[in-house]
């Protein structure tokens, strides 16, 4: 076994659904993001995992991602894509019956020109100023496009990972404003919409990185564990140095364990000279920098010789290694790359 194995905990995905599910009324529906191949995690996995968990609508962040996860789920669910239709997208949203969140004048003009009869939502933006309508430019399609019968109406928040944050009313207030009294559903939270309570939930819910294990939800149970395998162990003296740049050098004799993993794997080298790996519970300091393929480890207070190595792990989250990181969450799950042997646990 020389690459890492990435252990993916599908039944934890399915309970921070069913979690997060349960933190709103019955009446809203909880859907589940999928974007960026479900968060690194793989997205036909993921998503066939939830569907049999009860979601019904996906979300994914643009039209190719949407072609797989069709490919993946079958006909049944719904799958909305954040980016709209684009240039080009027209074919492959009628082909593989993709529901196009619409984000701008310019995408409301081609989709109804180009597919008038075929499902949409609307986007609008309520402050964040990425994706979606200006109040303005929706008050003069309003009633044009509510007269086509949109499936949903959304906005996304900018700050919701941060309760208190004066942002998180005053996005909510511009989107009751320009949204109050329409018939048709509607949605604003993410994971952290969920959180700030029932105000927020309105219609649909969209969760992404909780499903996954990750900050905001602090309830999350961890879905993945990396788990690297031990190469080779040597014994060091003092004055030796390990790794590229001799950025550590041993002031006591120790013993060096060289494990399968490096910055290929999305494990990004800010981590060098910091964070630790586990033995089981004994938490083994990485020595000096990540290689490509390689990291360094302090094994010298282990009794026994390790087979392998956990990277990220229950005492260790993908929050933990982003703080060590300067990083989130999201960004170490997404970066994790191709390369492990993926093990699914159903
Ligand atoms: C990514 C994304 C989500 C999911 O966000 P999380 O913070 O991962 O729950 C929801 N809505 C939009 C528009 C997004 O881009």
């Amino acid at each position: 076994m020389g690459t890492s194995i990435l252990h993916i905990d599908l039944g934890a995905v399915t309970r921070n659904w069913r979690a997060l599910d349960a933190k709103s009324d019955a009446s809203v529906q909880t859907c589940a993001v999928v974007k960026a191949d479900g968060y690194g995690l793989g997205v036909g996995k993921v998503a066939r995992a939830l569907m049999k968990a009860g979601v019904k609508t996906f979300f994914v962040a643009a039209v190719e991602e949407g072609v797989i996860l069709r490919q993946a789920v079958g006909p049944t669910p719904r799958i909305c894509i954040f980016s709209g239709h684009m240039a080009g997208d027209t074919d492959m949203v009628l082909d593989m019956q993709l529901t196009p969140m619409l984000n701008s004048l310019d995408q409301i003009t081609r989709h109804f020109n180009a597919l008038p009869d075929h499902p949409f939502g609307v986007q609008l933006d309520t402050g964040m100023n990425r994706l979606g309508l200006e109040a303005n430019e929706w008050s003069t399609v309003r009633d044009l496009v509510i007269g086509k019968k949109p499936m949903l109406v959304m906005s996304h928040l900018a700050c919701a990972d941060e309760p208190n944050h004066p942002m998180n009313a005053q996005q909510l207030a511009a989107f009751k404003d320009m949204t109050d009294g329409l018939d048709v559903p509607r949605s604003l939270a993410a994971t952290g919409g969920i959180l700030l309570g029932a105000d927020y939930h309105f219609d649909l819910t969209r969760p992404g990185i909780g499903l996954y294990g990750g900050l905001p939800f602090d309830d999350a149970e961890p879905t993945v564990r990396v788990e690297c395998p031990v190469i080779q162990i040597r014994d060091v003296a003092v004055g030796e140095t390990v790794g590229y740049g001799n950025s550590w050098i041993a002031e006591t004799p120790s013993r060096v364990a060289t494990v399968a993993a490096g910055y290929a794997d999305g494990i990004t080298r800010h981590i060098s000279n910091q964070s630790v790996l586990f033995d089981g519970d004994t938490p083994c300091p990485l020595l000096g920098r990540v290689s490509m393929d390689l990291i360094t480890v302090d094994v010298t207070h282990l009794d026994h010789k390790p087979r392998s190595l956990d990277l990220l792990c229950a005492h260790q989250t993908v929050d933990d290694l982003a703080d060590i990181a300067g990083t989130i969450g999201y960004e170490v799950l997404t970066s994790l790359g191709h390369r492990y042997t993926r093990r699914y646990r159903p």
